[in-house]
């Protein structure tokens, strides 16, 4: 197998599937308060249709996947999933990304059933806060309790989500970072994509040059050698840490030029690129029986019609769906 590579020749070996528009959070800058317009059932992928896109994925080369959505953990049996895409062969790295509400109830269960690692996305530490950010009720506890049993039923690396918003949460950025120190968390500041976000203000951006700068009251910040990850962030340590702490710039810095990956949407549309609106239907062709060989073209097609790179800084949005949907 020679695997897949863009047109640009960029290797791609990264699927991240979501399972679900659904979510038990109305995060501020995500979602608008009453939520969005959903995917009706019907249309969404069913497990083994996820199962069928990811085999044919797998014989090209894909050979990570990301389960994420809305919230994954809302939709019904997705241990089942996990354990079907654990059974390819090909398939060597299964994580996914939660506001792990129901990670305490699940993680024993994932983890039996094949996913290797979660992150956690996590914006504050306040039980108040937490209620403004999420618009839900205040289960601060439950996500803190949930990392826990990820991490104690052996789901490794734990990583922590942490998107940055100034006047909302910026004043946590040096707590976030002493539990890198204290408690050997592995957090990720992530700078707020204002022109996806929803009722977001060019005055809540924190860029990550100006999150190190505060960082330094810490310590200071050495790079982790040799590096570590293979996605976007950059990481680093305090001497002292046993945790690392991690910078996502998707809008100061973008790291288009080593994308890898593409995205299946809930209702079976493979994305080339985050932030931009081409799609290929899979749903359709799945349903009226494609063959692993039509699939395998669509898959294809999709990694050759991955743009160089996104446009936000320009302005430039895709409009036809929230990032939400799209499986952030
Ligand atoms: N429900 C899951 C979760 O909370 O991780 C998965 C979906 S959620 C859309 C994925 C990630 O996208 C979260 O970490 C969230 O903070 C992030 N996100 C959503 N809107 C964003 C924005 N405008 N800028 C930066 N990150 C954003």
């Amino acid at each position: 197998m020679t695997g897949l590579s863009d047109s640009f020749q960029r290797p791609v070996n990264y699927l991240r599937i979501s399972v679900t528009d659904r979510c038990n959070l109305r995060c501020i800058y995500c979602m608008p308060a009453d939520g969005v317009s959903l995917v009706s059932h019907q249309d969404i992928l069913s497990y083994e249709e996820t199962y069928t896109v990811v085999l044919a994925a797998a014989e090209l080369g894909i050979d990570k996947v990301r389960i994420t959505g809305g919230e994954p953990l809302v939709r019904l049996g997705l241990p089942e999933l996990i354990r079907m895409l654990a059974r390819i062969e090909a398939i060597d790295d299964i994580s996914l990304t939660t506001n792990g509400l129901l990670l305490g109830s699940y993680a024993a269960e994932l983890k039996r059933a094949g996913l290797r690692r979660v992150n956690v996305s996590l914006d504050t530490l306040k039980p108040d806060r937490f209620e403004f950010i999420t618009r839900r009720h205040n289960n601060l506890g439950d996500v803190l309790d949930g990392i826990e049993a990820a991490k104690s039923v052996g789901l490794n690396p734990v990583k922590i989500n942490t998107v940055v918003m100034a006047g909302i949460n910026d004043d946590e950025l040096l707590d976030f970072a002493a539990k890198t120190i204290d408690e050997g968390w592995h957090i990720r500041f992530i700078e707020l994509m204002l022109p996806v976000g929803v009722s977001t203000t060019a005055a809540q951006f924190v860029s990550v040059s100006d999150m190190r700068k505060r960082l330094k009251q810490l310590g200071k910040l050495e790079p982790c050698l040799p590096s570590v990850g293979n996605g976007p962030a950059k990481y680093f340590r305090f001497p002292q840490a046993k945790g690392t702490i991690g910078f996502i710039t998707p809008v100061s810095e973008h790291f288009c030029f080593g994308c890898n990956r593409l995205r299946l949407t809930s209702d079976g549309k493979l994305r080339p690129c985050l932030l931009a609106e081409d799609e290929i239907d899979l749903r359709q062709p799945l349903r009226s029986g494609v063959s692993s060989d039509g699939l395998k073209q669509l898959i294809e097609e999709a990694v050759d019609r991955k743009p160089l790179q996104h446009h936000l800084d320009e302005g430039y949005i895709p409009k036809n769906r929230p990032f939400s949907q799209v499986g952030g």
